[in-house]
């Protein structure tokens, strides 16, 4: 049997910024029938106590249903994981990119 090695703390965490989107693919689980997906965005200020009791944070994926570019605290949030998680951690976020010729994401 193999050995497991279990962490103190994880080291890869999920945040889903906003299950809003700005495309209505029709194979998306959003279009189901019956599947009570609302529309909200993740509140920027309990990612400081998340992020603070997880001190070994190396990398904070943005994503989940929705389109991250759409979350009006992006900025924010990449800043408080800067501060927070640890110095070699690494962002990632899978976008539908329709929105990336926007200027206001010029400076990413
Ligand atoms: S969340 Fe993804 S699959 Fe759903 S509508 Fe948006 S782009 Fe399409």
């Amino acid at each position: 049997m193999e050995n497991i090695y279990l962490r103190e703390s994880p080291s890869k965490i999920y945040i889903e910024v906003t299950t809003r989107c700005n495309l209505n693919c029709s194979m998306c689980v959003k279009q189901a029938e019956g599947c009570g997906i609302r529309d909200g965005d993740f509140d920027l200020n309990l990612s400081r106590s998340i992020l603070s009791v997880l001190p070994d944070i190396n990398t904070v994926i943005l994503s989940g249903i929705g389109e991250p570019l759409l979350y009006n605290s992006l900025s924010p949030l990449i800043e408080i994981c800067k501060i927070t998680c640890r110095r070699d951690h690494v962002l990632v976020f899978r976008v539908m990119a329709c929105l990336l010729k926007s200027p206001e994401f010029g400076s990413y």
